[in-house]
């Protein structure tokens, strides 16, 4: 299944929102998004192996600046200055990890316990 993507936005909190065309919501972290950037330069090419160290992202770490690639994915521009990424909607949304996404992934494992809050 392939994803659309409605809205792309940054918030003031810095967290990125996206709107799906399934009406679906993913919140990202920029710092988390950024540490998963499929890039050659993140993650080698031959091995899949992610090459990118979490220690050399700073925590302040926001978004600049995006722009929409064809139909199908985001460049994103980083204020660490890394700016090669180019993440597929597909991509982003196998990355979101709302509940509902997340129990979908994990719908073969036993269910687990709700936290008590
Ligand atoms: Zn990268
Ligand atoms: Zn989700």
């Amino acid at each position: 299944m392939s994803f659309c993507l409605l809205d792309f936005r940054v918030l003031d909190s810095q967290e990125i929102l996206i709107t799906w065309e399934d009406d679906h919501r993913s919140l990202f972290d920029p710092r988390t998004l950024r540490l998963f950037c499929p890039c050659a330069q993140c993650v080698d090419e031959w091995s899949g192996k992610r090459t990118i160290q979490a220690e050399k992202i700073p925590a302040s770490l926001s978004l600049k600046l995006w722009n929409p690639v064809g139909r199908y994915a985001v460049k994103i521009s980083w204020s660490d200055g890394h700016q090669t990424g180019i993440y597929s909607f597909d991509y982003l949304r196998q990355l979101c990890s709302c509940h509902f996404c997340h129990d979908k992934k994990n719908k073969n494992l036993p269910p687990k316990r709700e936290k008590d809050s």
